[in-house]
């Protein structure tokens, strides 16, 4: 059978479909935390289909939303009403702060931030957006734009008036230190920053300043649009305060505040619900996808009543968003979210993963750069050389990732030099998974270290 697929593969699909592993694995089947090759041997998934799975795999909860509502109705489009839609949009307002309460469902992440651009223009009527560098939002020509990840390398058009700025990196970047994150996680590195106000943040908040002083200097901007945690480009944290200020001066500019949550929405982050909440900011549109529906294609914008009205009454379609089966798997995920206290398990887990991931870090320094992250979405980065925070390279991360598989583990892959580990779990994972987890990576480690 495993030949039989690949060779499908070879011939029926793109090349540009990422596969992890040098022996992609053949994935039959899910339960919760749990994934089944088609031998049969079991693995723990530690990455959700790339921070997907929210509330585990084939939920009997949502399966059961699902199924109940297949047998019922499919489609409709929006030309009818349907009840589904107006529980599900009344249930996810209750969850948003502020004014954030008039939705577009749409079926991906680069839909809803596409549509998010395109309201902020709407609405500002101003052209220009400002992203973050190593910023991930999607695979749309318009987002691909705002994505600022050197591994899309593709030579075509993608949009039009989009200034990046510097990432604020305490890690990576020119400053700060892993104290400046809001992060459970203590270490030894110290910060610069002086009692009651980050540097750091300051620091990068220049550079944010210097976009409206040398690219946008009529100061006219649309939006600004950032990720609360930078997900793909490494599990990156921002410094204290850093998000606040750039909202600050992009509304102050006449913009509107864009929050990715497609990755830190839902619980996943632990203390809050939302990331943006953990910057102490509220933005003006926020769109949702990947965790919003435990695998099933559907995503969605949301923003104030007076952003929406800016696309007043001008036919904008989706044929597909919101229909039926979507809104009643994205009501169940909601419920199981609450029933089961998972953003509270994020938070505890997540914790207790982060400390012992730590001790690695200390046990490992020469190897493993650091480790960040909060709740349920975790960074760790490996380094050929911990002084100068050299990448590890490829060939020597992949090693160790696919000891990890061998080992039962999957985590994901991710930064702008592929060298961290990403961990991102269905948010159902108990203490002993995340057990489990730091002692198949130290075993990796070992291993690594044994054979140099
Ligand atoms: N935003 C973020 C933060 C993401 O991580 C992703 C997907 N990795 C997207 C947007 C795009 O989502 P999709 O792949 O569903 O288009």
């Amino acid at each position: 059978e495993y030949s039989k697929v690949q060779k499908i593969k070879k011939e029926n699909l793109v090349p540009c479909i990422l596969s992890y592993y040098k022996k992609p694995l053949l994935i039959h089947e899910g339960k919760m935390q749990w994934l089944f090759d088609h031998t049969g041997r079991r693995y723990l998934d530690m990455f959700g289909g790339i921070v997907t799975v929210s509330v585990g795999h084939c939920h009997p909860k949502v399966n059961e939303a699902a199924i109940q509502q297949m047998g019922q109705l499919w489609h409709t489009t929006n030309i009818y009403m349907h009840p589904k839609i107006h529980e599900y949009a009344e249930k996810l307002a209750s969850k948003m702060p502020g004014d954030l309460k008039v939705f577009y469902f749409v079926n991906s992440g680069s839909e809803a931030n596409d549509l998010a651009l395109f309201m902020a223009r709407a609405h500002s009527k101003n052209f220009d957006i400002i992203s973050l560098r190593n910023g991930y939002h999607g695979m749309s020509p318009y987002v691909m734009g705002i994505t600022a990840l050197s591994t899309w390398k593709f030579n075509v058009p993608i949009g039009g008036g989009i200034q990046h700025t510097m990432n604020p990196d305490v890690y990576r970047g020119p400053w700060g230190g892993s104290k400046c994150r809001d992060s459970p996680i203590q270490t030894t590195r110290q910060c610069d920053c002086p009692a009651g106000a980050c540097e750091a943040s300051e620091k990068y908040y220049e550079q944010l300043q210097d976009v409206f002083r040398y690219s946008v200097p009529s100061g006219h901007v649309a939006g600004f649009i950032a990720e609360s945690i930078q997900g793909v480009g490494g599990t990156v944290q921002f410094p204290k305060g850093y998000l606040k200020k750039a909202y600050e001066i992009v509304k102050s500019n006449g913009g509107v505040c864009i929050a990715d949550e497609v990755q830190t929405g839902f619980g996943r982050t632990g203390e809050h619900f939302w990331g943006f909440e953990m910057h102490g900011v509220v933005p003006d549109i926020v769109t949702l996808a990947k965790g919003i529906g435990n695998g099933y294609p559907m995503a969605a914008v949301v923003t104030t009543p007076t952003i929406a009205q800016s696309l007043g009454s001008a036919l904008h379609f989706n044929t597909f968003g919101g229909n039926p089966v979507a809104s009643a798997v994205g009501k169940a995920v909601l419920e199981v979210i609450e029933e089961e206290k998972l953003q509270k398990n994020s938070e505890v887990v997540g914790t207790h993963l982060l400390l012992r991931l730590a001790q690695l870090r200390n046990e490992f320094a020469e190897i493993v750069g650091d480790v960040r992250g909060k709740g349920l979405m975790i960074g760790l980065e490996l380094v050929a050389d911990a002084q100068t925070r050299t990448p590890m390279s490829s060939t020597n991360f992949m090693d160790i990732w696919e000891d990890c598989k061998d080992m039962g583990l999957l985590v994901g892959r991710g930064g702008l030099n592929g060298n961290v580990m990403r961990i991102k779990p269905p948010m159902c994972i108990t203490t002993e998974d995340a057990d489990f987890t730091c002692e198949v990576i130290k075993k990796a480690l070992e291993n690594y270290l044994e054979k140099r």
